[in-house]
C-alpha cells in the first residue's frame, strides 16, 4: 500500500503533463474509484482546462486544473499513475485516464480501493478537506507538542496502530510503522499510553527521520532504503533482524488487523 514517499513518487509521474490542456477523459464509469463523484462529472468537467499543479499531502493527492478545478486522487491498497501517449487505449485496471495534448495521465487501480474526487472552487482555493490536513512529519506544524498530545489521546491503543491514524502521522503506513518502532526499539503491540515523555520525544522525532529519508530515497527515483534498517527484512517471514550484533529471527503477526514485523530481541 503506497505511503507518504510512494505517493510523492506517483504524484511526480503525472507532472510531465503540466501545462497542458485536457482534451477528453475516459473513464470506466461503474469503477469503485468514482463512489464519491461520478465518473460523468469528470468527463464533463475536466475538458478544455488546463493540467496547473500537483501536491501530495499523506496518502493523498491533488492536481490543480485551470478555472478551479481540483482533482483530488487516493491510491488506496493498489492505486498507481502513470503516463501514457495521448492515443493510449485505457487498459482494464486503468479506470481514469486524462488526455492532453502530448500524452495521458492514467489511474489504474485493480483492487478498487482508491478514490478520484472533482471539485470546483470559485475562490482559488483547493477545497476545504484538502486544507483542514494535519501536517505531515517533515513539516513545520508537525511538532513535539502535536504528537504528545496525539499520543496521550489514545492510551490504550498499540502505538504501531496509532502511528498508522492519519489524523496525526499523515502518510505513515504499514512499513513505516515498522520501522519506526524497530528504530526506537519499542514493541509494536506496547500501548501508547505505556510510553514515557522520553519515549514519545523519540517518536516525534523518528517519525520525522524516517519520513524524510523515504521521501528522500524512494519519492525521488524509487531507490533503495539501506540495508540497515527493518524495510528490506521485514516482508517474508524468516527475515533475519539487521539491526548489528542481534541477528535474531524477526516476527510476523496480525495486530489490529495489520501485518506487523517486529524483532523479539531488541523490541522487547
Ligand atoms: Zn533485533
Amino acid at each position: 500500500m503506497p505511503e507518504l514517499a510512494e505517493v510523492d513518487y506517483y504524484r511526480k509521474q503525472w507532472n510531465a503533463g503540466l501545462e497542458e490542456r485536457v482534451s477528453q477523459v475516459l473513464v470506466h464509469p461503474a469503477a469503485r474509484i468514482f463512489r464519491d463523484t461520478p465518473a460523468a462529472a469528470m468527463v464533463q468537467g475536466l475538458p478544455g482546462r488546463r493540467f496547473l499543479a500537483s501536491r501530495a499531502h499523506g496518502k493523498q493527492m491533488m492536481f490543480e486544473f485551470s478555472d478551479g478545478a481540483w482533482l483530488g486522487l487516493h491510491l488506496g491498497m493498489s492505486g498507481e499513475l502513470t503516463t501514457a501517449p495521448p492515443d493510449h487505449v485505457p487498459a482494464k485496471h486503468e479506470h481514469l485516464v486524462i488526455v492532453l495534448e502530448s500524452q495521458s495521465l492514467v489511474f489504474s487501480d485493480y483492487r478498487m480501493f482508491g478514490k478520484a474526487t472533482l471539485e470546483i472552487t470559485d475562490d482559488g482555493q483547493a477545497p476545504l478537506w484538502w486544507r483542514a490536513l494535519a501536517p505531515q512529519p517533515f513539516e513545520r506544524g508537525f511538532t513535539k507538542r502535536r504528537v504528545h498530545e496525539f499520543v496521550q489521546r489514545f492510551p490504550k491503543t498499540p502505538i504501531k496502530t496509532l502511528l498508522l491514524d492519519q489524523r496525526g502521522f499523515p502518510g505513515i503506513g504499514n512499513w513505516m510503522a515498522d520501522e519506526i518502532c524497530w528504530q526506537l526499539k519499542i514493541a509494536p503491540q506496547n500501548t501508547a499510553g505505556s510510553l514515557e515523555s522520553t519515549q514519545r520525544e523519540a517518536v516525534w522525532k523518528m517519525t520525522r527521520r524516517v519520513s524524510r529519508e523515504a521521501l528522500r530515497v524512494i519519492g525521488t527515483d524509487w531507490g533503495d532504503l539501506p540495508d540497515s534498517w527493518l524495510m528490506n527484512h521485514r516482508w517474508r517471514d524468516g527475515g533475519i533482524c539487521p539491526r548489528r550484533g542481534c541477528k535474531s529471527e524477526l516476527v510476523r503477526e496480525d495486530l489490529r488487523g495489520r501485518t506487523t514485523c517486529w524483532c523479539p530481541r531488541c523490541q522487547g
